[in-house]
């Protein structure tokens, strides 16, 4: 799963083998991760330096209230699903989202917030919005779930591939690996690169269990479901994607080269102070915006 601002990245990790989480301290020679999970691998291709910061250096990502929001409603859909189909119910997540809220409360990421009770309240409406997107985009009663939060390892094209599988469920024709999204769904133009995700997941179940899925998707929860049938070329299109990533992480490592890649993201990467490159980009791109904020103004007047 991700959160995107994707209940992405909370769902599959990658434990990096180089010694303590202390950008103080980096190890002299960077270890390329026992396993690389899709998270992983698309912090790299956006840009190597900022792969080095989360998966070498280990710093860890500032608490964000939407990743926080985002694994909250992962959480309550995960075990709405593992109820009985007919207690797949909006009342029955209500009871679960009760539940559940002290332990998210509770946690150091949530409480770094420091959020008064107005913001609060915010934070659950937003995670509660997610949840309930869920029937705008399927009837939950009528899956019929194999498996949730599935753990999911293996080699794919020689890469040592970890991921976590939101939810497998059996339809008609086969198996379909599913996963939820809360952030923005993609433009026409982004939805297949989007499916990378799911993609492998697919090709991880295979591999370890024999049977391949018919369908791989994404559920933008509220909003659309994004998905395609798996083909043995897709699959071979993304392994082999994924392969050619994790050579150049190797590459990296030993070479310990980690590019900056300076690009629109910059000015929301937790490390931009750390990365003269990313700070002038960031910079630059502000003061655009601020000028053509100001041509807007002043055209208006
Ligand atoms: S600020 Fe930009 S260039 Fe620097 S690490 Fe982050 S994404 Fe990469």
């Amino acid at each position: 799963m991700e959160l995107d601002s994707d209940l992405a990245g909370t769902s599959d990790t990658e434990v990096p083998v180089s010694p303590a989480p202390n950008a103080a301290a980096p190890p002299l020679i960077p270890v390329p991760p026992p396993r690389l999970s899709p998270s992983g691998a698309g912090t790299f291709v956006q840009c190597p330096r900022r792969w080095r910061f989360r998966y070498i250096d280990r710093l860890k990502d500032p608490p964000s209230e939407d990743a926080l929001a985002g694994s909250f409603a992962h959480r309550v859909l995960e075990l709405l699903m593992q109820r009985e189909p007919s207690e797949r119910t909006i009342e029955e997540a209500r009871v679960i989202s009760r539940t559940e809220w002290p332990d998210t409360e509770a946690m150091d990421d949530y409480q770094a917030l420091e959020h008064d009770e107005k913001q609060s309240r915010h934070f659950r409406w937003k995670a509660w919005t997610a949840i309930e997107g869920l029937w705008h985009l399927e009837d939950p009663a009528a899956v019929e779930v194999r498996a949730t939060e599935q753990d999911v390892e293996a080699e794919l094209a020689g890469v040592p591939f970890r991921g976590i599988v939101d939810r497998i469920e059996q339809e008609g024709d086969g198996l379909v690996v599913t996963d939820y999204k809360s952030g923005k769904a993609p433009s026409h133009r982004y939805r297949r690169s989007r499916l990378d995700q799911v993609l492998l997941y697919a090709a991880a179940v295979e591999a370890s269990t024999g049977e391949m899925p018919v369908r791989a998707r994404l559920l933008y929860l509220g909003q659309r479901t994004v998905g395609m049938d798996v083909t043995d070329k897709e699959i071979d299109a993304v392994t082999e994607k994924l392969a050619g990533t994790w050579t150049e992480i190797r590459t990296a490592c030993s070479e310990d080269e980690f590019e900056p890649r300076p690009g629109p993201l910059c000015g929301w990467c937790p490390y931009v102070s750390m990365c003269p490159q990313g700070a002038a980009e960031a910079a630059k791109r502000a003061d655009r915006k601020a000028a053509r904020e100001a041509e807007l103004v002043a055209m208006a007047s």
